[in-house]
Formats: C-alpha cells, structure tokens, sequence
C-alpha cells in the first residue's frame, strides 16, 4: 500500500468553480497563503483551512458551489475551518444559501483579504497583511502556473446585458494597472509559462476606468516589447465594439500576439439584441469580422450565442442560423437562454421560449456549425502548426494496447473551450513544436512530426482519455473538483447552459 505524505503542518485547500477569473482569484489566494507559511495540499483531510472560491452566475453553478461546501463540510475533522469565497456570497440573493457552518465568507472583491482571515480563524494574531498597493487587484506569484496561464486584467463590467447577473456579483470594472500586468507576465515566463492567456469581463475596454483611451492596444504593445521572451499571448472576451478595429491592427503587428479573436456576439437579431441590450448593429459586427480577417490571414474567430432568449421567434432563429451559416466562424458555444433572478431579462413583458424549442434551437445551430468546424479543420491537414504540448497521456487501440500520446493545443485554440492536437510519443510539457497535422475531426485534430511515416501517427483516444491526460498537467496542489472554467462548449457534452460573460 502507498503511504500518504505527510500533511504539511499548516495546510489549506482550495476548491476552485467557475472560470477562469476564479482561478486567477484561487492563484491569488493560493500565493497569499503560502506568503503566510502555509503549504497547499491536495487532500481535504490533510488541510486545516478548507476554501471553496464559489461561482455564482448560474443556478447550477450555485448548486455546485452549495454541493462542494457541504461535502467539506460533511467531511470536516477538528480544527479545520472552511471558508467560501468568491460571487456566491456577493449575490445578495443568494447569500444566504450558503450552508450554515461556515466559518467566514469573502466576496469576490475580497479574496486579497484571505490571509488576514485565516490568520484570525486559526488564532494567529499578525498584522493586516494585504498583497500589495492596490488590494484586490494587485500581482502575485504564480508557482503553480503551468505552460499556460491566465491573467486577470479587470475585474467587474459597465456594461448592462439584460441577461447577466455578472454586474450585480462584480460591480464596475477596475483594470489592473499596466505596470503590475506586465510584472505578472515577466514573472510567469520566467517561471516556464508559453502562453499568457488574458481575461476580463470586458477585455476590450481595459484601462478605461485608469483613463487611458486605447488601453488594451497599449497594454498588448508592452506586453508584446518588454517580454520578447512570451510566445504566445492571447486575449479573450472582446465586446463587439469599434474599438476592436485598433487592437487587431496591433495583433498584426506583432507575431507573439495570436490571431485569435473571442467575441460573443449573443445573437444576430436587432430585435433580440435590442432587448438583450447588447450592440443591435449587425453590420458594425461583420465589419470587425472583415476586419480582422482581412488584417490576419490566419485569424481564427471563437464567438457564442444564446437561443431561446424571451420572444425570440422562429424567423428571429432562422436570421441567426443563417448569420452563422455565413459567417463561418471556426469555434462557435451555443446556450439557450438561462432566466436568473435578479436580471432584467426575467422581467421582461415577452413570452418565454419553451425549454424543449430553445434546445431544439441550439441543436440546430451546433450541427450547423459543426459542418463549418469540420470542413475548416479538414483543410488544414497538410499543414504546420505549433503545438503548445500541454500534457502526457495514453492512448488504447481496440486490442487494448496502449501507446504514449501528448496534448497539446495549436495558435487556433484557447484552453479548455476549443479544440486539442494530439500527437504521438511523451513530448515535454511546455514544449512548443511544429507539427503537421495528419487528421481531422469537427473538434480535434492529430499531427505528426512533418514527414514521419503513418505508423507513428497518434491514435485517436476517447474523449474521456483526452481529459484525463488534460487534467495531468495540473500541479497536485489543484484541487480535483477543479472544474472546466468556461463552460462556453462549442457542441461538447457540457454540463453547463450560459456563456461566462461578455
Ligand atoms: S454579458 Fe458580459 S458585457 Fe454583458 S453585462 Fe455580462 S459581463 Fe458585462
């Protein structure tokens, strides 16, 4: 029998929901705890200051935030104190939802403050300890970032889509200054990280509320001049607006910055935008589309929709069907509509969709889109790309023998929503390879070493193989319950119905 290691002397765990902006919280939280002398474990038992940083945004992401609270608390031993943090608790609806037993609560404008708290519960009286200048949005040491790593850039939304709960958990948004997001990211590749990935609610208007008037061109350019050693740097969350024309000038102007551009768009109906309250010029929409697909050639276009939003009628589907059909983006989420209480989407005088429609609805487009995926990634067989190796896995063939396999993603794929490269043989993780890509399916793709023979391609894995060679590339000090962060699935089994914002 394996022994377990021995339980660090002073141990937390975190259990991180939610997206990615979670997880750079649960980071945050992680280095200010380790800053206190704590060491991180993987093992509730071992622990003796329990954490789950909460997601708030969907009914069912507040069941399974209630869930994960309740089995801790089921489980929980002498002395272990067990704190929830994150948007469940800065619901006002729903704070009292959250289980009875638990020894503090911290918003999710809070979490810089864990430190002091723990502090408290364990009867540790030093002094207030917040991690740097700016409180909640300040730098910190990311040990546990792996080749790929998330940067929170803003926090919070000024935007008042009828649907979103996200305004009333996060508030305005507060950009993190340049200077520290640029710290952040010299650190990570000094650590090992390829890939900075980063992340707002509204990435596109970073820097507004600092004053600057193109402050995400600004912060790309830095990123871009003072880190050469970065190679790949990706933005997610961009709110259709006119301001994306300059940022995608600047991503032409540097290789480092991929041509990757994630715009939810929500619907192709004026309409149904109108009473989403998002951008209603589709014609503004498909000139940014033109844009950066005549400024970058490879540009590869993630966007989500949500069907079966109040009043949507058949032709009002049938305009975003065909939207879709023409517009041919390369990775597409579909979710029908999710009333949450608290929004004004469920106030609205408009006759609801029925469930059953509203996932007929999204059927349609998914298998719509698939074709599209499908034909795109057909065509790139052939061709080189770089594979970011992300983890080590094994494949199983019918007979049950079993070979090596890496993971990896290529520029076309953001983490965790959009497709994998698989390729053959334990390549190193953090490894950036060029390979050529010898098969294709509507989400995947399989490369090989340009010009290796047919024998040494990569088997296909199943699905359930493929996640869990995804999931070993997560440092032991991650929780299991770690969860897919974006539920923004693009025709995958998700357990999940609602775009994480913007
Ligand atoms: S959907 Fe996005 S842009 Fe709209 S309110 Fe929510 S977070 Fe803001």
């Amino acid at each position: 029998m394996i022994e377990a290691p021995p339980a660090p002397e002073r141990a937390f765990h975190i259990v991180t929901l939610g997206c990615s902006k979670n997880r750079v919280d649960s980071d945050g939280m992680d280095h200010l705890l380790r800053r206190r002398g704590m060491a991180p474990t993987a093992r509730p038992e071992d622990a003796h200051v329990l954490i789950v940083n909460t997601c708030g945004f969907l009914g069912a992401a507040r069941a399974e935030s209630v869930g994960a609270i309740e089995e801790l608390l089921g489980g929980r031993r002498d002395g272990q104190v067990v704190i929830a943090a994150g948007c469940m608790p800065a619901l006002g609806n729903y704070a009292d939802d959250i289980p009875s037993g638990v020894d503090r609560v911290l918003t999710t404008r809070e979490w810089y403050r864990i430190g002091d708290v723990v502090g408290d519960l364990l009867g540790e009286a030093t002094p207030p300890e917040v991690a740097g200048c700016e409180g909640m949005l300040t730098t910190f040491d990311r040990r546990q970032a792996g080749p790929s790593a998330y940067v929170k850039v803003a926090d919070g939304c000024d935007h008042n889509c009828s649907f979103c709960t996200i305004p009333s958990i996060k508030g305005r948004q507060a950009s993190k200054r340049p200077l520290h997001v640029l710290q952040e990211v010299v650190d990570l590749v000094a650590g090992g990280t390829k890939e900075v990935v980063l992340v707002a609610q509204d990435t596109i208007r970073y820097g507004a509320d600092l004053g600057m008037k193109h402050g995400l061109p600004q912060l790309l350019e830095s990123i871009a001049e003072g880190v050469p050693d970065l190679a790949w740097l990706r933005l997610l969350y961009i709110y259709p607006s006119p301001l994306t024309l300059r940022m995608v000038d600047t991503m032409a102007a540097h290789d480092a910055l991929l041509p990757y551009l994630d715009m939810p768009i929500q619907h192709a109906d004026r309409e149904v935008l109108r009473t989403m309250n998002r951008p209603s010029d589709v014609e503004m929409t498909r000139r940014l589309v033109d844009h950066a697909r005549a400024k970058l050639p490879d540009v590869a276009m993630r966007t989500t929709f949500i069907v079966g939003y109040p009043g949507e009628t058949d032709a009002q589907f049938r305009t975003l069907l065909r939207f879709v059909e023409e517009m041919e983006f390369d990775h597409v989420g579909v979710f029908p509509y999710s009333p949450e209480p608290g929004t004004k989407a469920v106030t609205l005088d408009l006759p609801p969709v029925p469930a059953a429609v509203a996932e007929e609805r999204r059927a349609a487009i998914m298998e719509a889109q698939q074709a599209i995926s499908w034909r795109k990634n057909r065509a790139l067989v052939g061709s080189t790309l770089q594979v970011l190796i992300e983890a080590q896995g094994e494949a199983e063939d019918e007979a049950g023998q079993t070979e090596p396999i890496s993971v990896g993603r290529a520029r076309r794929h953001a983490p965790e929503v959009d497709g994998l490269v698989f390729v053959p043989g334990a390549l190193p993780v953090g490894a950036l390879v060029e390979m050529e890509v010898s098969e294709a399916g509507p989400y995947d793709l399989w490369a090989q070493p340009a010009g290796s023979s047919t024998e040494r391609r990569a088997r296909r894995p199943s699905l359930a193989s493929a996640r869990a060679a995804r999931r070993r590339r997560d440092g032991a000090a991650r929780s299991p319950r770690v969860t897919r962060p974006e539920r923004r699935g693009q025709g995958r089994p998700v357990p999940m119905a609602t775009p994480a914002g913007t």
